[in-house]
């Protein structure tokens, strides 16, 4: 009977693996000063600066070198990243976050409500046990307020309900002497298993979801990118780059569909709950 809940979880934990394979994704430039360094599955963005760069995302302590190898790639060193941020503290975010600190000595600065989930490696997540190595955190940010480096200024938004801490990032890019508004949305998903009614451990969720659709939707979005490349269609649009003079990230439409898709997702899973569903 053990040995056969053995097998099940081992066949769970390869299908699951067979479903998301991470791979290296070939790094490229999104608009201005916006790079895409991350793999397949897991999005990292490099903003570049004359004063050193902002990285966001980690991702997993072994998808650290594929970003690096994206860096060099670029043509920018890895060591000049001053600024470490995220979308949101999950593991397939963040896991990586010690390893990027102990490479570059980069700054690592955490919404409030992720702070403790970095700082732990894991701890305090209210539906997640997994554990990862800890990264001591610099700065806890709020709602609304910018990182600065370089002439570069990040926005970090507080889109809750995925994690407490959730992030979505916006920034003016210039390119060609034309200005684009840069959303990087943080987490949008009710995962498998979040309970959005009488949620002990996350009382509030529900209302946090609430308040991320208002936000996503209000924000003004020129170029759309995410915490995962399937957020923004990554992989649909990058071979259309430099093939004409349209950027296929240039996508506003996309994104308001994005955010109304997901809060239509969002309102079907609370409505069923409230009946005593999934
Ligand atoms: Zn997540």
């Amino acid at each position: 009977m053990i040995l056969r809940t053995v097998f099940f979880l081992f066949a769970a934990a390869a299908m699951a693996t067979a479903q998301h394979p991470d791979s290296a994704f070939p790094a490229h430039k999104v608009v201005g000063n916006v790079y895409y360094v991350g793999s397949s599955e897991l999005s990292s963005y490099l903003i570049t600066t004359p004063q050193g760069h902002i990285l966001i995302n980690s991702s997993f302590e072994e998808t650290v070198p594929l970003i690096r190898a994206s860096v060099e790639k670029l043509g920018f060193k890895f060591g000049d990243i001053k600024i470490l941020l995220n979308n949101q503290a999950h593991g397939d975010h963040v896991a990586g976050s010690a390893l990027v600190k102990q490479l570059t000595g980069a700054k690592v600065m955490v919404m409030k409500g992720d702070e403790t989930v970095v700082s732990t490696g894991g701890g305090g997540d209210f539906q997640y046990t997994d554990r990862w190595k800890a990264c001591p955190v610099d700065k806890v940010l709020h709602d609304g307020e910018k990182v600065s480096l370089g002439g570069s200024e990040l926005v970090a938004h507080l889109t809750p309900g995925h994690t407490r801490g959730c992030t979505t990032w916006t920034m003016t890019a210039t390119e060609n002497g034309k200005k684009y508004e840069v959303v990087i949305v943080g987490g949008v998903n009710v995962n498998p298993g979040f309970q959005l009614v009488n949620n002990a451990k996350y009382p509030e969720i529900a209302d946090d979801f609430a308040r991320t659709f208002r936000v996503l939707k209000a924000l003004r979005c020129d170029v759309f990118l995410g915490a995962h490349g399937a957020y923004y269609g990554m992989a649909e649009k990058y071979p259309r780059l430099g093939k004409s003079a349209e950027n296929p990230f240039v996508d506003p439409a996309g994104y308001q569909a994005m955010a109304k898709e997901k809060e239509a997702a969002y309102l079907q899973k609370l409505a069923s709950q409230k009946k005593g569903g999934k």
